[in-house]
């Protein structure tokens, strides 16, 4: 008989948004008439930008005519796509060649294809509170993990010490949840980890264009050394509006060798035997994003998420409550008041002000006593979730006093 992949079994449940959809569910029987300000779940609300629509328009016409019509594309990504993200990163004066450049229907997908190139006793470090498919799709590998607890006391960004003992290390800066970016001095100390070990870093860049602080680095390439250790993966999904489209990227510089075995050639026959490529019209719909036009199309967007956080932050401040995020990243992480536990408070949002966020224990247990609020939503509803946040947490204090 047939035995199925027995590591399944040590899944736990991912009950998090599962959790939040129940909770937000029975709440809306009980209240039929309740508006809920959604700030949990971390798509975005925007659509599309103009330059991407017309590109996509375009390229659905290119597929009904003879002359420019496109069968399958080529498993790595068409050169007119990789060539506009290895000029992208050009602009921060990091060189890539096209050809180190993957196109993906997705940075989800990456994350857990890449393991194929790793043998399963390796360990995989994941830095917690994380993004819950780090986890996942370790377990899922049979692959040992980890866990690297983040707090307050190191502003959730924590270095490489001596209990490190794995031979994958994800970093995900900006980091969902918590909103931290990792800066120059403290990816360079990750970088030099793993060249000393003989590490790789999975280095998730799915938030750097939310990056504004110009000292802060975008991708783990801008570090010295780090094209023998390090795999970007990235995406378009929170960057300009992908999240439905579908369309990631994933670097692999060409010195990256470990064995004697390169990286980048393992992941060419990777893709060449398990994918047939992403759809012609969405990466003609991707490359637009890359264009001046694209560029400021989708910043404006940003812009809108950005006051989001502007505002949730300027409620924070004036409360006293501590955070992290939101200046260079989508997500806001904080402190939930009185000593509450994440779901206590979830619970005390959704019942007094009807505000929905995500309870900061779902990312990881050192997540317990946080709390997320993600800044992708309609701007009218984040400007009254904050005054609603601002009303009943400010009560809450005076009756203190
Ligand atoms: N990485 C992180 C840190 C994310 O938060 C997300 C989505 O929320 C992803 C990757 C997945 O992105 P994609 O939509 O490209 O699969």
């Amino acid at each position: 008989m047939i035995t199925p992949n027995l590591f399944y079994s040590d899944l736990k449940d991912s009950y998090l948004f599962y959790n939040i959809a129940q909770k937000t569910k029975a709440y809306l029987s009980e209240h039929p008439n309740a508006h809920l300000y959604r700030m949990g779940i971390g798509d975005v609300s925007l659509p599309l930008c103009e330059s991407v629509i017309k590109a996509l328009h375009e390229a659905v016409d290119d597929q009904a005519q003879a002359a420019t019509f496109h069968g399958y594309m080529p498993e790595c990504g068409a050169e007119f796509l990789r060539e506009a993200i290895a000029a992208y990163y050009g602009n921060r004066n990091v060189k890539l060649s096209p050809d180190e450049v993957f196109v993906s229907s997705g940075a989800s997908d990456e994350l857990g294809d890449i393991l194929d190139l790793f043998d399963r006793e390796n360990t995989s470090l994941v830095i917690e509170p994380a993004y819950p498919a780090y986890v996942d799709a370790n377990v899922m590998g049979g692959r040992k993990i980890q866990h690297l607890a983040s707090g307050i006391d190191n502003g959730f960004l924590p270095l490489p010490d001596d209990i490190i003992k794995a031979d994958i290390l994800y970093i995900c800066s900006p980091n969902n949840p918590t909103g931290a970016v990792f800066n120059r001095e403290q990816l360079k100390k990750w970088v030099d980890y793993a060249n000393d070990n003989g590490a790789v870093i999975l280095f998730d860049a799915a938030y750097e264009a939310f990056i504004e602080d110009d000292a802060l680095p975008h991708s783990i390439f801008e570090i010295e050394g780090a094209r023998t250790c390090a795999i970007e993966i990235c995406s378009l999904s929170k960057t300009a509006g992908f999240t439905g489209t579908r369309l990631g990227y994933t670097i692999i510089p060409k010195e990256l060798e470990r064995k004697g075995m390169n990286f980048n050639t393992m992941w060419v026959r990777n893709r060449t035997t398990k994918t047939n490529g992403v759809s012609y019209i969405i990466q003609k719909g991707a490359a637009a994003v890359f264009t001046p036009e694209g560029q400021k199309q989708i910043h404006n967007n940003i812009r809108i998420y950005k006051e989001n956080a502007a505002c949730l932050m300027k409620a924070l401040d004036e409360l006293g409550i501590w955070y992290c995020g939101g200046k260079n990243a989508p997500y806001i992480w904080m402190k939930c008041p009185d000593g509450m536990r994440s779901w206590e408070f979830f619970d005390y949002l959704l019942n007094e002000i009807q505000v929905v966020g995500t309870p900061g224990e779902g990312f990881g247990k050192c997540g317990e006593g946080y709390f997320r609020f993600s800044t992708f939503g309609n701007p009218d509803d984040t400007k009254e979730a904050a005054r609603r946040l601002s009303g009943l947490l400010g009560k809450a204090k005076k009756n203190e006093v």
